[in-house]
């Protein structure tokens, strides 16, 4: 293949990151504390509007976290949207308790506010109701917050928002990662902005953050001798880690408008075809867009999507499906699910395309002469 690969989605940097990288090197803050983990946390709870942030290791890990400051307990319950990655769910299983499933509705994606109320009233009747929700903002559209925490404060659960896609989106103004009681962001490589790996907590309990903090520092207590009482782990961010999301968190602007700008490039392209569709903003959401993603009709378009896949793949243009519904993993074959197949069937038709917010004209000209070659055959 001498065609140089066209990536799904890869890190982009500005011009601020190696210089903050320099500057730490010289000023020798090497390790996990330091200017620019501080400044990395101010600026990312001024941009998100909550009272504090925590810089850490990735979104896993804050999501881990999260969970130990809710207090989970082994068996306990906890609802997380199908429809995600296995970051969204795998800190569950570390605390040995027990995930269920929600579907998506249609107009988001995220998780479908009626199947989370029916799974809340199964577990009521039961007397044992969940101990926290989990929702996402899948390609960084903003789930139905407004419904969701309503149903949420109804039954006294915590929500924790996996907005590690949705850095950069909002609902009427207010950033994604801060409706919920915990925000989760990811900073890992094919983000929208990248530390080379890491992730941050948000919350207005600046208390449950500082406990965060103490949690991914191996939960030393006071004294002047290593004295632990808990179990602690070794999540937090490095200050050089800390140094390039400074830079990058400063251009993220550009970032979000190159995604959007690569959206609508998909939309123009392949609007005629009746045998795809896009996802459209609801009224008041800002989606960054993170992944341009596309549902294929194959009856009206004589391909699917995974032929599709294929076919870019010759081309050496990365595309990929969109997530398989954590209730069909073999990791979690034995959790309940409620819903309607919905987060089943966007697996089974939808495909992500390339999406990098440093997509060059040529490499969109690559990518649009293969799908117009692909759609009108
Ligand atoms: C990337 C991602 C995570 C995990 O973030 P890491 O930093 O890779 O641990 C969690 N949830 C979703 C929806 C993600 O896309």
């Amino acid at each position: 293949m001498d065609k140089p690969k066209i990536y799904l989605s890869s890190p982009h940097m500005g011009h601020q990151e190696l210089e903050n990288v320099k500057d730490a090197f010289a000023t020798n803050w090497i390790s996990p504390a330091g200017p620019y983990i501080n400044q990395f946390e101010d600026d990312l709870a001024d941009y998100c509007g909550t009272a504090d942030a925590a810089v850490v290791q990735s979104g896993t890990a804050a999501i881990h976290l999260a969970l130990r400051l809710i207090g989970i307990q082994p068996n306990d319950k906890i609802i997380c949207q199908t429809f995600t990655f296995v970051g969204s769910c795998n800190p569950i299983l570390y605390e040995k308790a027990h995930p269920i499933f929600i579907d998506s509705e249609e107009d988001t994606w995220n998780m479908c506010p009626d199947a989370l109320e029916q799974a809340l009233k199964a577990c009521q009747k039961e007397g044992d109701l969940p101990k926290a929700i989990i929702v996402v903002h899948l390609y960084g559209m903003p789930a139905k917050m407004k419904q969701i925490m309503a149903i949420a404060n109804n039954y006294g659960i915590p929500v924790i928002e996996d907005a590690a896609e949705a850095l950069g989106s909002f609902i009427d103004g207010k950033a994604c990662g801060s409706f919920g009681d915990f925000g989760v962001l990811s900073f890992n490589g094919n983000k929208i902005i990248t530390t080379s790996g890491g992730g941050a907590l948000l919350s207005n309990n600046k208390t449950a953050l500082e406990k965060a903090r103490f949690l991914a520092t191996q939960a030393k207590d006071q004294a002047p001798h290593y004295q632990h009482s808990q179990i602690g782990y070794n999540y937090r961010m490095s200050n050089i880690a800390a140094a390039i999301g400074v830079g990058q968190l400063n251009i993220l602007h550009e970032r979000v408008a190159a995604r959007r700008a690569n959206h609508d490039f998909y939309m123009e392209l392949l609007q005629g075809n009746s045998g795809i569709t896009f996802l459209p903003e609801p009224i008041g959401y800002t989606s960054n867009r993170w992944l341009s993603c596309i549902l294929v009709d194959p009856k009206k378009t004589g391909i699917t999507q995974e032929e599709l896949r294929v076919h870019l793949e010759k081309e050496n243009i990365e595309s990929r499906p969109l997530w398989k519904p954590m209730h069909l993993q073999p990791l979690f074959a034995s959790a309940h699910y409620f819903g309607s197949q919905v987060a089943e069937t966007l697996f089974k038709t939808g495909l992500c395309l390339p999406s990098g917010s440093n997509l060059t004209p040529e490499q969109k000209q690559r990518i649009a002469n293969q799908l117009k070659t692909v759609f009108s055959s």
